[in-house]
């Protein structure tokens, strides 16, 4: 097999979840809106841990601004094919 193996190189800066104080690399992202300050098809992300989606989730639909929840591996998917 010839897969390099990545376990020690996180030099690309992989992704890290942005609850405060957390570097566990991301596995979710959180799209999400405020129509105070963005256009209905702006798109704000945050980056979650396992442990922190259902928290920092929570926190953006507790104020309406919650859009869309998908693993990261997804969204970069999504983002590589959208043109
Ligand atoms: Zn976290």
């Amino acid at each position: 097999m010839s897969f390099p193996d990545t376990s020690d190189s996180a030099s690309d800066a992989a992704p890290i979840c942005s609850a405060k104080g957390c570097r566990e690399p991301a596995v979710w992202v959180l799209a999400w809106n405020n129509p105070k300050l963005h256009t209905p098809e702006r798109r704000k992300t945050w980056l979650a841990c396992d442990e922190h989606r259902e928290h920092l989730s929570s926190f953006l639909d507790m104020r309406g601004f919650l859009k869309d929840v998908v693993e990261l591996t997804e969204w970069e998917r999504r983002s590589a094919t959208d043109h």
